[in-house]
């Protein structure tokens, strides 16, 4: 069998759709499974959709998600250019070619390119070109008279072809419009031009959504007037979004994050994403859901796509956010989370790596670092009835009794770190008879206002300081 090659394809029109990144992460998959090579290809011919570093954003995506491209603008394998606007003088040769094959035919249409152009050449209504005499049409062309050229589907037949993901597909030709293949400048539109390229760059394996599945029968039918091989498709199902009701619909901004960039600075890592979407609509063969990218890559099969629409569950990326944030070793975490958080420009700075551990364990996602940790910066404000408690029998009568005491304890430590600390909050319990738990909530509460924090009250008071520490302590009990 020949060497499988498979493209991503994307139009530079702005981010990178999850959809859009799970396609090229199957399409990836596919070829490094089967030892073949992955194909980065520009699809820029619809300048009016021309976003401006948009390829940038392609070329980050594709980076930092480990899909990397063995061809592509900037790695040239012989097929090249891979980017179609800079292809633009090949694709009217095969175009013309069609013409003379019957396939295609010159449209002078004034409105071909108008907004209702669909309307105008929709399957029922056919146009008046398309009937034309071909010597009269190519005058026409000669004397320079503006057109595009059309594809001329012959109407009273059926088209099948059999995806991979989607089984058998039928449908009667004449649902199928004359497309534009080629507008009067010249430039091709996608419909001709991933067909046309697909071919010129030797693609076995077409990977894309299941959007372009009703115009596949149209790309069959170029293929086969040109006489060239058909591709394998493999058409990837929609990624559906949940709505707070529960209903079900196209995943869109409405559900969440929907870009790749997006979720990386919401403090997702880009191996919990690449892993996670890796899963919304192919299955592995047990129950596994953490696999590496090489991993992944060593189970992938396309045996495993399934066909029905996959659920993005936000809950889901988070748990598996979570886990891979807990495999990062410490330091890892430290440097990953840190501009998640304002304590690089704080008086905490220098305890970082100390906040960095009482979080590593506690995060789903690194954008909860500053949240679980405003306090240590700011102390909130809080009412004395946070003291109560009713497990270690604290409250605030005997809180306001207890603190000044413990306050001293603590005032005497001389070297500050958790351990003493909490030795000094249990050995007040110890002498006062009551449970090691009362001191221990006092003390958090004073220091923290929260009834919930990472770490207890010596870590806390560690990562504090002492002055600070003791200054909350007096805040608290200017309170009673
Ligand atoms: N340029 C198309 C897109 O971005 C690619 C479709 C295909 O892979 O054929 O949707």
């Amino acid at each position: 069998m020949s060497e499988v090659r498979t493209r991503f394809a994307p139009s530079p029109t702005g981010f990178m759709h999850v959809g859009n990144l799970r396609t090229a992460l199957y399409a990836w998959l596919l070829a490094r499974s089967s030892k073949g090579k992955f194909i980065l290809r520009i699809e820029d011919t619809d300048q009016a959709r021309y976003v401006e570093n948009a390829v940038d954003v392609i070329y980050a995506t594709l980076k930092s998600a480990g899909l990397e491209h063995d061809e592509g603008p900037d790695k040239d394998g012989g097929f090249g250019p891979y980017i179609q606007s800079e292809r633009k003088g090949l694709y009217r040769q095969y175009a013309e070619q069609l013409v003379e094959k019957g396939a295609a035919y010159y449209c002078f249409c004034d409105k071909c390119e108008a907004e209702n152009d669909e309307e105008i050449h929709e399957a029922s209504s056919l146009c008046p070109c398309a009937s034309m005499n071909a010597a009269e049409a190519s005058e026409k062309v000669k004397s320079g008279m503006p057109h595009v050229i059309r594809q001329r589907i012959d109407r009273s037949k059926v088209s099948t072809f059999t995806d991979t993901v989607f089984g058998e597909i039928t449908i009667e030709n004449k649902v199928l419009d004359d497309q534009i293949l080629l507008k009067r400048d010249n430039m091709p539109t996608y419909n001709f031009a991933n067909v046309v390229d697909d071919h010129l760059m030797g693609i076995t394996h077409v990977v894309r959504g299941s959007e372009y599945l009703s115009s596949t029968p149209k790309y069959n039918l170029l293929y086969q007037a040109f006489n060239w091989e058909i591709p394998e498709y493999v058409h990837l199902p929609l990624i559906m979004g949940r709505d707070a009701e529960g209903n079900v619909s196209k995943l869109s901004k409405r559900h969440g994050s929907v870009s790749f960039e997006n979720l990386v600075s919401e403090g997702y890592l880009p191996e919990a994403i690449v892993n996670y979407i890796a899963l919304l609509g192919w299955s592995p063969k047990s129950d596994r859901e953490i696999f590496t990218l090489a991993e992944l890559a060593e189970s992938f099969s396309v045996a495993g796509l399934n066909k029905s629409p996959a659920v993005f569950d936000y809950g889901k990326l988070r748990w598996m956010n979570s886990e891979y944030i807990k495999a990062l070793s410490p330091e890892d975490f430290a440097a990953k989370a840190l501009s998640f958080t304002t304590v690089a420009n704080s008086f905490l700075a220098g305890k970082w790596d100390k906040i960095a551990a009482l979080l590593h364990t506690r995060v789903e996602t690194f954008a909860d670092c500053q949240e679980k940790i405003a306090f240590l910066l700011e102390q909130p404000e809080y009412t004395v009835e946070l003291f109560n408690h009713k497990k270690s029998k604290s409250d605030p009568d005997n809180s306001a009794a207890d603190l000044p005491l413990i306050r001293e304890k603590l005032a005497a430590i001389t070297d500050w770190t958790a351990e003493n600390i909490s030795n000094a909050l249990s050995g007040f319990a110890a002498e006062t008879g009551v449970k090691a738990g009362r001191p221990m909530w006092q003390a958090r509460i004073a220091v923290s206002g929260c009834a919930v924090t990472p770490g207890g009250p010596g870590e806390i008071m560690e990562i504090l300081g002492k002055e600070e520490s003791l200054r909350r302590i007096d805040a608290a009990l200017t309170k009673f």
